[in-house]
């Protein structure tokens, strides 16, 4: 099965908006192979963030997750890498269509919500800084 890295950014626990998010992934079918909440740390933002480091939104993008726990997930299914970031929507809320996660829950470019990996290989990446492997379902 294919498999993503999903991460509900730190608004989304201290909006109440898990329920939310998982709700459409469970509606969607996939499986939740992995759930764990979790305070990030700054080296793991910078290898998870590698390549936007020297971006002018970086130090906000650092305070924002590092403002409260993230919820860090393992989603499988079918194309899930593209269906998830289908559902997450663009990375603009405001540019985000109605009925993704960004468009109908987020305003903000750094406060958008969710995160999702962007192709197989960032997934494996991602999931390797976050989970082991006994944490992950097969
Ligand atoms: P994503 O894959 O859709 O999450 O977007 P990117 O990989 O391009 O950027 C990573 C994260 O950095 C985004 O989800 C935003 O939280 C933040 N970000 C990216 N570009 C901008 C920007 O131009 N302004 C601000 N404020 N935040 C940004
Ligand atoms: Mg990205």
């Amino acid at each position: 099965m294919e498999k993503t890295f999903v991460m509900l950014k730190s608004d989304g626990l201290q909006r109440g908006l898990l329920g939310n998010v998982l709700s459409r992934i469970e509606s969607k079918g996939y499986s939740i192979l992995a759930l764990k909440v979790q305070n990030m740390t700054l080296e793991q933002l910078e290898k998870h963030y590698d390549g936007h480091q020297d971006k002018p939104y970086f130090p906000n993008l650092v305070e924002y997750l590092t403002s409260g726990p993230v919820v860090h997930m393992v989603i499988g299914g079918e194309n899930v890498v593209a269906g998830m970031r289908k559902m997450s929507g663009a990375t603009d809320p405001a540019k985000a269509d109605l009925g993704t996660v960004r468009g109908d829950l987020a305003q903000d470019m750094t406060k958008n919500l969710i995160h999702t990996s962007d192709s197989l290989e960032n997934a494996a990446r991602e999931i390797a800084l976050y989970l082991t492997p006994e944490e992950i379902i097969e």
